[in-house]
């Protein structure tokens, strides 16, 4: 019953590979998310007791038919949202062929190929972001959020040599870590994770741009060590979740450098503007960073999840990671080669690294360039747009993200109006945009280029439903 035989394969593969295209086709055409009904989805899923078999070709329409009806359609032109991309083809067709060939990336001998693919694409990354390949390590994660809990882990192990064995009752004083307040809430959780608690966490204010304020850093960090805390992380961002705001990187990295802190950089979404000529400087300094965070899954449109961490420490994922025990292959051993389990916080993994590879492989760096020079643009054009409406932009940030108010109303800048503009727009079905905050007293309305096939119609239709929205 596990296995179909082979008609009904055959079946089978034709009848998804015609949903997805048409999928494809027609997502265009859908509304962009759909009614919540939670009653609903509960008694459409209350007669599948498991006691009737569903026939292959019955089962795979119910699962096309309720993600067609019953989801926020990320892959749409006209989804301004977060982050969430349109997954290009190539990562499709990796996914599937992963599913199918299953390869096992705990151990280096039991798919090397598989290893060796991503230990290609880390070392391509790492150049791209400024490292020296050869002096770089890394690993695929389930996503930005793992990414940032390895670093953490990597950076507690480096500062604290009695924290690999003894953990954090070894250490005589508080570790503490610096993050922004608009930092992604993700370092909150790794902190607890790792048994830090989440008062270990110092949120530094922003400044008059919603980066972090580097003076304040600097005066929190005396204050802590004044009051016997050990200062140990620091966390720029390139690209905040809210704002798509870079920090100073390169004035964060000396100042970490001064005070001996391991540097990270959170460039989950943001990270991607190295592969452009024009925004690589403003993502000047992650360089220097001891470890970057890194999401595929994000701006370059690979299916989720593909998440990456990379460091310059070359030693420091294995000494933070690393277990041995008796029952795992050691085929492979004096080969020098690496087992992805002893750089990583998963053991068994799925092979996450193919996505990118061939969807690089087919579009090529170029390719990639011209996709996200194109998605700048739109975020031009619709700042611009925004402007000639009579809509105030709020973010500064030469990447795709803008946070804007209404300037028309005289509650233009309250978040309830905002929320009631987002809600309208997303019912009208006509595109999705959210709401956020860039500090407690700046909500803004937030649209994201996160689709490679956005077009200035799409922007168009975006500015005349807030316009619409706003006369509601
Ligand atoms: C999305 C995001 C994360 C979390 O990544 P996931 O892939 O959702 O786990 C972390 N940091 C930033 C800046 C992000 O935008």
């Amino acid at each position: 019953m596990l296995k179909l035989d082979e008609n009904a394969r055959r079946e089978l593969w034709q009848r998804l590979i015609e949903a997805i295209e048409q999928y494809h086709k027609s997502v265009a055409t859908m509304k962009v998310a759909p009614t919540l009904n939670v009653e609903e989805l509960r008694a459409l899923l209350a007669p599948f007791d498991f006691n009737r078999p569903l026939g292959p070709g019955e089962a795979l329409d119910f699962a096309v038919e309720g993600l067609t009806k019953y989801q926020v359609h990320t892959p749409h032109p006209r989804y301004f949202g977060l982050f969430n991309p349109a997954p290009t083809t190539m990562g499709i067709a990796a996914d599937a062929l992963v599913a199918a060939f299953n390869p096992q990336l705990a151990a280096w001998s039991h798919s090397p190929w598989a290893v060796e693919i991503e230990r290609h694409l880390i070392n391509a990354f790492a150049a791209r972001f400024g490292y020296e390949p050869e002096q770089t390590d890394g690993t695929f994660c389930s996503g930005g959020a793992e990414a940032n809990q390895t670093a953490l882990l990597t950076a507690l192990t480096h500062h604290f040599p009695q924290f690999e064995k003894r953990g954090l009752r070894a250490l005589p004083a508080q570790p503490v870590l610096y993050i922004s307040a608009q930092s992604h809430h993700s370092f909150f959780k790794a902190a607890r994770f790792c048994g830090l608690g989440t008062d270990a966490v110092r949120e530094v204010a922003t400044d008059g741009q919603f980066r972090m304020d580097v003076e304040q850093l600097a005066a929190q960090i005396k204050e802590d060590r004044a009051n016997g805390s050990a200062p140990f992380m620091a966390v720029g961002t390139a690209g905040t979740t809210s704002g798509g705001v870079i920090d100073e990187l390169a004035k964060m990295a000396q100042l970490a450098d001064d005070e001996k802190l391991w540097f990270h950089v959170d460039a989950a979404w943001g990270g991607a503007a190295v592969l452009v000529p024009e925004l690589r400087e403003a993502v000047g300094g992650i360089e220097r960073a001891d470890s970057i965070t890194f999401d595929a899954h994000k701006w370059l449109s690979i299916p989720m999840a593909a998440g990456m961490y990379l460091t310059r420490h070359i030693d420091i994922l294995s000494r933070a990671c690393r277990i041995t025990t008796d029952y795992m292959p050691r085929d492979a051993a004096g080969m020098g080669i690496t087992d992805p389990y002893t750089h990583s916080i998963q053991w068994s993994r799925r092979f996450i690294g193919l996505k990118l590879f061939l969807s690089l492989a087919v579009a090529g760096w170029k390719g990639y360039e011209e996709t996200l020079r194109h998605q700048a643009a739109m975020g031009n054009l619709l700042r611009r747009q925004l402007k000639d409406n009579d809509w105030e932009i709020i973010n500064q940030t030469p990447l795709p993200t803008v946070c804007f108010t209404d300037r028309t109303r005289p509650e233009g800048r309250s978040s309830t109006y905002l929320e009631s503009i987002a809600r309208t727009v997303v019912a009208l079905g006509k595109a999705w945009l959210s709401t956020t905050r860039l500090n407690p007293e700046a909500p803004v309305l937030r649209a994201c280029l996160t689709n490679y096939d956005t077009q200035p119609d799409d922007v168009a239709a975006l500015v005349s439903a807030l316009n619409e929205a706003r006369n509601c």
